[in-house]
């Protein structure tokens, strides 16, 4: 196959410890192929010589990254990437901070990566642009005269037509990614908001095959549910319950159940509110006081945009609240946790869970709910309780779905799950686990480019795209 060249806002370095499933699934696609991997440094820095990039050789990857300045990452990443787009694409207009100012920034460091990576590109290489940070990127090597076959995987969300309307350039910025050879979103209900977002703002003629033809331009749109390390996550958690962290935390339960929520401290994973539900099933049911703890691992993110800044506090706020009015001396109901976990214990920790509380308001998938149930003992497998708007849901069937606006949705999810048999534990686990032994990380990145090399690629338990009739409005 063809040379690969995968861009991302931030290359994950083969020295650094952070690499997730994505990381490793990229490591592999450029070590299959051959190729290069393409983004910022993560270095704040002023930009002195023109071009200046820098190239690391590992195990025939090259990585070839570039610095960005302060006010560059400020409009860019901070600004418009993740106070106007993430917001936007989460649904939550009400936190939209739009500037122009920021929208330049944005295009400049999008102009920056074409101008850079430009020159790197060989005829035959195969290019994989990642997420919304990067959307006008092939438009603007289209005009740098690249004719190569060009993809985009959106990772978050994508919000329905009349939402992305809301953004005042959404035509520039969206419509961009008719430039794309291939457009993969997560999820059936991503894809079906794209085409129409497309019908409706481009008067694009919708073709079998998941084509959209915008005035005789011709691009594909497919969704692509991305998944886990299956092997990797079930091998890591069994080997990680007996170490020592995992003992000591099984130890201080003292006997009781552990409900376990995962997330980046985001206002998008719906966490304050399930500290609510969680206080809700202890008022609704005195038998479990004293019986089943929360454990919220909650790592700071984003922490230089302000709406970020605020989440935690109101965290500590009320699951001080909630351990002031139901704890015991010997009982602490809320453990917050506002630390990353390395994700060797993560998964240990995911075992000894009874039950996995996942429930964004939004999420373009959520991998810690696929990484919960590969990581559960077979034998004795715990519940995963599972927002209807996070991406995961659409596969995820038989998850214990809820809707994380109603707390006493969730706060009875729980209580079923608290008291559900191991039969029916088993039966529900085998099936999410057939799912993620078929559709693994592997499996999602083979599908993404056998179809980038122009190849049909269903979706095994979504319809084929040509199967979705969606009339242009
Ligand atoms: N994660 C981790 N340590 C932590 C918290 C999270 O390694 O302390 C990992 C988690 O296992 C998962 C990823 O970070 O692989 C989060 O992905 P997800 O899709 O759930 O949410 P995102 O942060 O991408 O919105």
């Amino acid at each position: 196959m063809d040379r690969l060249i995968v861009v991302s806002n931030r290359v994950a370095l083969p020295n650094e410890t952070r690499a997730g499933g994505l990381a490793s699934a990229m490591h592999a696609a450029l070590q299959e192929h051959g190729g290069v991997w393409f983004g910022w440094s993560g270095r704040l820095g002023s930009r002195k010589e023109e071009g200046a990039l820098h190239h690391t050789e590992a195990e025939g990857i090259s990585y070839v990254t570039m610095d960005m300045t302060r006010s560059e990452y400020d409009a860019y990443y901070n600004c418009f990437s993740n106070r106007t787009l993430w917001p936007l694409l989460h649904y939550r207009p009400d936190l939209i901070e739009f500037r122009r100012s920021n929208y330049e920034g944005y295009l400049r460091v999008n102009t920056l990566f074409a101008d850079h990576l430009a020159p790197l590109i060989k005829p035959d290489d195969q290019i994989w642009v990642h997420d919304y940070h990067l959307i006008p990127l092939a438009a603007m090597l289209r005009e740098r005269g690249i004719r190569n076959r060009i993809g985009f995987f959106l990772h978050t969300p994508l919000a329905a037509p009349s939402l992305l309307i809301v953004l005042p350039p959404h035509r520039k910025v969206i419509g961009a990614l008719a430039d794309y050879d291939l457009v993969g979103v997560q999820t059936q209900s991503d894809l079906h908001a794209l085409r129409e977002y497309f019908a409706q703002e481009f008067e694009a003629t919708l073709k079998p095959g998941g084509y959209i033809d915008v005035d005789g331009k011709e691009f594909r749109a497919l969704a692509f549910p991305i998944s886990i390390d299956t092997a990797g996550v079930i091998a890591s958690a069994r080997e990680s319950a007996a170490t020592t962290p995992v003992t000591r935390l099984r130890r201080s339960l003292d006997g009781r159940a552990l409900v376990i929520g995962v997330d980046r401290l985001d206002y998008s994973k719906g966490i304050p509110e399930r500290f609510d539900a969680f206080g809700r099933l202890l008022a609704n049911a005195d038998s479990l006081r004293n019986r089943v703890s929360l454990l919220q691992i909650a790592p700071v993110s984003r922490s230089e945009v302000p709406e970020y800044r605020s989440i935690r506090r109101d965290l500590e706020r009320r699951a001080g609240h909630i351990n002031g009015m139901y704890g015991d001396p010997n009982w602490v109901p809320i453990r917050l946790v506002c630390k990353t976990i390395r994700p060797q214990l993560l998964n240990g920790y995911l075992r000894l869970a009874r039950v996995a509380l996942v429930t964004p308001f939004r999420d373009g998938m959520n991998l810690v709910a696929k990484e919960y149930v590969a990581a559960q003992d077979p034998e004795d497998p715990g519940v995963l309780i599972l927002s209807r708007f996070a991406g995961a849901a659409e596969q995820m069937r038989e998850a214990l779905l809820v809707n994380p606006y109603d707390p006493d949705d969730v706060a009875e999810a729980l209580e079923r799950a608290l008291s559900m048999r191991l039969r029916e534990r088993v039966k529900r686990w085998r099936a999410l686990m057939d799912l993620l032994e078929h559709e693994d990380i592997g499996a999602w990145r083979n599908r993404f480019l056998r179809a980038l090399h122009g190849n049909a690629a269903p979706d095994k338990r979504g319809k084929s795209p040509a199967a979705q009739p969606i009339a242009p409005v």
